[in-house]
């Protein structure tokens, strides 16, 4: 179904082109005055200008069918490469997963890019208050924080919790907020949202996350599908008038869990 959108021109906007040297690029959404890239941004084992890379990323997002020039700005903005093992390094730019420990992974920019658009899609630029379940490393907590007012990121296991607060550090985000929990509960003190995101997938969508949704809200999560075999992404809008589901492309992600460890 990506096939048939329209290709954005590219790049999206690149006053991103810096050369070496120069200062780094702002994002396309700041909500706040602190750089959102390390100042230290070269590329520690990439052995290329980190940058370039990424924008090669970008394009590769854009032929894909990824049109939202806020998207995209962000994924060429945050360094993926600061997420992974250092062993992985060199395989940060590519549209693959990547382990991140405790058998977990950090998802496909592909997928990143495509669930951020669909979070994202009729909303205003940018959108309020966002949860995301499953930290993970960071990653997308970090991407998300560019598209978004207020970022709550649930976590279950200690041991990411913790990489990603680490992880997150240089890049002094203050409007993500990384929460140790299950979240299957969701986070009901920072309720309603404006879009949910779920980096783990489940039987069924949590009632939980339906109530916490705001009206005119927007959900998107990968859930079970085929008899529990395999999983779909799934978009649900909550409306004044009940709740709109859609069942799109099939996904891979890892379980939804309960409980903490
Ligand atoms: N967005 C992450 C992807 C991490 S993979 C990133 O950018 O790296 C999905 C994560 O969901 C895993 O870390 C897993 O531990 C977590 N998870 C699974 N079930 C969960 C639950 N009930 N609550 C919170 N996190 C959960």
């Amino acid at each position: 179904m990506t096939a048939a959108r329209p290709r954005p021109s590219f790049p999206a906007r690149l006053d991103n082109s810096t050369a070496k040297g120069q200062p780094m690029p702002k994002p396309a959404v700041l909500t706040t005055s602190k750089p959102a890239v390390p100042r230290q941004s070269s590329a520690h084992g990439l052995g290329l200008d980190s940058q370039a890379v990424r924008l090669r990323m970008v394009q590769k997002l854009a032929d894909q069918g990824v049109s939202d020039a806020r998207v995209l700005s962000a994924m060429g903005t945050i360094e993926r490469h600061r997420f992974v093992d250092s062993a992985l390094v060199n395989q940060a730019y590519e549209d693959t997963s990547l382990p991140i420990g405790l058998g977990q992974t950090i998802s496909k920019p592909g997928v990143v890019s495509r669930m951020l658009e669909l979070l994202l899609n009729g909303q205003t630029n940018p959108i309020g208050r966002v949860l995301e379940i499953g930290t993970g490393c960071g990653y997308q907590a970090a991407v998300l924080s560019l598209l978004c007012k207020e970022v709550y990121s649930i976590e279950r296991l200690r041991g990411l919790h913790d990489k990603a607060r680490e992880n997150l550090r240089p890049f002094r985000l203050p409007n993500v907020h990384l929460l140790f929990g299950d979240g299957m509960e969701g986070y009901a003190k920072g309720a309603p949202y404006a879009g949910i995101i779920a980096a783990a997938g489940g039987e069924a969508v949590p009632q939980n996350w339906l109530d916490q949704l705001a009206v005119g809200g927007r959900l998107v999560a990968p859930v079970a599908a085929s008899g529990g075999k395999k999983q779909a992404l799934m978009v649900i809008d909550k409306t004044d008038k009940g709740l709109h589901q859609m069942v799109l492309e099939s996904v891979h992600f890892v379980p939804l869990k309960s409980g903490i460890a």
